[in-house]
């Protein structure tokens, strides 16, 4: 037996937060993560970031890889002494092929274990606020295919109708007229109550209801495309009382969230809270400059008198730095230490150092008023930067005293691709996210070079800095009270409720 491990793990139906404790333990173990389709992508966000990612499909009519390529996949990946991640849309074992690919693991003897997962069938109209059985209204609910070619002939749905449950059809969207009329021939009442779910738990959910003899109108009406589950039977009702996710007050807006990949998440996380589907651009990466093309302000650090950042990024750049050229923080234990905000000042503290002073607001001005107050003539400033630095506070810092801002990191445009952005403006976008001026100025050059036009949407921004760039380019932002998240959030909140 090679030393290799497989977890076939259940990635549960969507929402990230339906995954189990020892999946997500599991996950971050695995150099190799094998996913599919219908597995949620932001779930490998947690996975090791060196791991080996295998996209392996599965759309009904776009197979990315056969099935017993992946079993075969799953082997090598084993035997070659690597702890693999077999990540699975619901449940692995609920039509998802779980079952041979450990039947193939066992006969090459790789070692494996399955971790269950939420099953779509059960978490799908519980979303949808439908449940599965209730007392004197269903007893029993029955899981099935609702694909019937290749190796499944069509039920006997004389025995169907018999079963007198709550009746769930996965894989069934392209059969609805099929399926809802054998139902009726074999006796279900035509008003019995029946829903589709479609992207069952993801932001985009969408809950179709109708009756055996309107489902498939409903359907076809709403656009309704797989993936999808079909419910039949009474508890399709409670719905009326039940739903929630639905009912969230940003349901069904789309929302873009510009932020550098370092600094996604909360934004996100909390506009997501609230039902609305999030889309991040990663507009800005964050990368260092070559220290050797400012190690010159390193090698004459006691020149200086104070030393100042305007970012986080700038502090975990320049420490970089320092240490790259053999120093540490003892070369700047002579210097007083500003920082712009308390995040800044909370990252500068991650390498032991504590800032002398911080201005009461985030914000270029408020720096530099609090500096100018501070300064003689006889100072020397260094503030290390980023490339998009404005020159605000070198400019006012200058007429007091002599100032230097060596570059020392780049703020530079994400790789996604144009294409990818045509698409994500397209249809309804109810607002974008700003939360800083380099992220307006990079979503403008990047819809630029697309050759889009700037989206109609409203258009947030965090503070009055970020605001004045959408104003030069002609928009007219509506801006958060503070220059938080929190604020931010409370002001797009405001504004789509209203
Ligand atoms: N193992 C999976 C099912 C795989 S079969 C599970 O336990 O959920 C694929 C079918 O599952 C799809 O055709 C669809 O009917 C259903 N399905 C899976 N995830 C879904 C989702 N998020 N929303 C709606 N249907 C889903």
């Amino acid at each position: 037996m090679g030393n290799g491990y497989v977890y076939l793990i259940g990635a549960g139906p969507g929402d990230p937060d339906l995954l189990t404790q020892k999946a997500a333990k599991a996950l971050k173990k695995a150099d190799v993560v094998v996913y599919d389709y219908l597995a949620n992508n932001k779930l490998l966000e947690d996975c090791q970031p060196d791991a080996e990612y295998i996209y392996v499909g599965k759309q009904a009519a776009n197979h990315a890889m056969k099935q017993e390529d992946i079993n075969a996949l799953l082997v090598e990946k084993g035997k070659a002494g690597h702890t693999v991640a077999r990540l699975k849309g619901g449940d692995p074992y609920v039509f998802g092929r779980g079952g041979e690919e450990a039947i193939e693991l066992r006969r090459a003897d790789v070692a494996f274990e399955t971790i269950p997962g939420i099953t779509s069938a059960i978490a799908g109209p519980s979303y949808a606020g439908i449940p599965v059985t209730h007392r004197g209204v269903a007893r029993s609910f029955h899981v099935m295919t609702g694909h019937f070619k290749d190796d499944y002939a069509e039920w006997d749905w004389d025995a169907l109708h018999r079963l007198d449950g709550t009746l769930i059809f996965l894989m069934g969207i392209g059969n609805i007229p099929r399926i809802t009329q054998a139902l009726i021939e074999a006796g279900k009442p035509a008003d019995t109550p029946a829903a589709v779910i479609r992207w069952a738990t993801y932001p985009t959910q969408k809950t179709v209801t109708g009756t055996l003899a309107t489902l498939a109108d409903d359907v076809a009406k709403a656009g309704i495309k797989p993936p999808g589950l079909i419910v039949v039977g009474p508890v399709v009702n409670f719905r009326d009382v039940l739903s929630t996710f639905e009912n969230r007050p940003l349901y069904g807006q789309k929302i873009i969230v510009t932020r550098s990949r370092a600094q996604a998440g909360r934004l996100s996380g909390l506009i997501e809270e609230k039902g609305a589907e999030v889309v991040e651009l990663p507009m800005i990466d964050i990368e260092k400059e070559a220290t050797s093309n400012w190690s010159g302000v390193i090698n004459k650090l006691n020149d200086y008198s104070w030393l100042v950042f305007t970012s986080q990024n700038a502090v975990d750049s320049f420490m970089d730095g320092l240490y790259e050229t053999g120093k540490d923080v003892r070369s700047l234990g002579h210097l007083k230490l500003a920082s712009i905000g308390s995040g800044t000042a909370r990252t500068l503290k991650k390498y032991g150092l504590v800032s002398d002073a911080v201005p009461e607001r985030a914000i270029s001005e408020a720096l530099a008023a609090m500096m100018k107050e501070k300064l003689n003539a006889g100072d020397q400033v260094l503030i290390p930067v980023g490339n998009l630095a404005s020159d605000l506070l070198k400019n006012e810092l200058s007429e007091i005293c002599k100032v230097d801002t060596p570059v020392v990191y780049n703020t530079v445009i994400g790789k996604e691709s144009a294409d990818y952005l045509k698409e994500e403006l397209e249809g309804s976008v109810s607002g974008i996210t700003f939360t800083s001026a380099s992220t307006v100025k990079n979503f403008n050059e990047m819809i630029t070079k697309a050759g889009l036009e700037w989206p109609e949407s409203k258009c947030f921004s965090i503070g009055p800095k970020t605001s004045k760039v959408l104003k030069e380019l002609g928009i007219e932002p509506i801006e958060s009270e503070n220059a938080t998240i929190d604020s931010l959030m409370a002001c797009i909140e405001n504004d789509l409720l209203k």
